[in-house]
């Protein structure tokens, strides 16, 4: 089991999502809602568009968790265990996702 390989890839994920975060500040400025000029659709369009600028940054500070707690754990020797039951997680699981912390059985259950 290479845990230099698994550092690397969420250190990977680490750096991409910073980025993708930095670019998004642009989207998530507030909707101006008193623009005249603006149609009833597009501001709606507007507003729609922000939610989901919200949801999606909601979901790179979720995954930055993620990527945090992976990598504490590959500090501590622990990254190959299941949190909750304590077995070995399988290294083609953590290949697909290196920020998963649970076996199969305890992810399915
Ligand atoms: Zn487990």
């Amino acid at each position: 089991m290479d845990l230099t390989y698994f550092k690397n890839q969420l250190e990977i994920m680490r750096v991409q999502n910073l980025d993708l975060q930095k670019n998004s500040v642009e989207s998530r400025k507030p909707v101006n809602l008193d623009q005249s000029q603006q149609g009833r659709l597009s501001r709606m369009d507007a507003i729609q568009l922000q939610e989901m600028a919200l949801e999606s940054q909601r979901r790179r500070e979720e995954q930055l968790l993620k990527i945090d707690f992976a990598m504490r754990r590959i500090e501590t020797g622990e990254y190959f265990e299941c949190i909750q039951c304590g077995e070995q997680i399988a290294e083609k699981r953590l290949e697909v996702d290196p920020t998963c912390s649970r076996c199969i059985e305890c992810a399915n259950n």
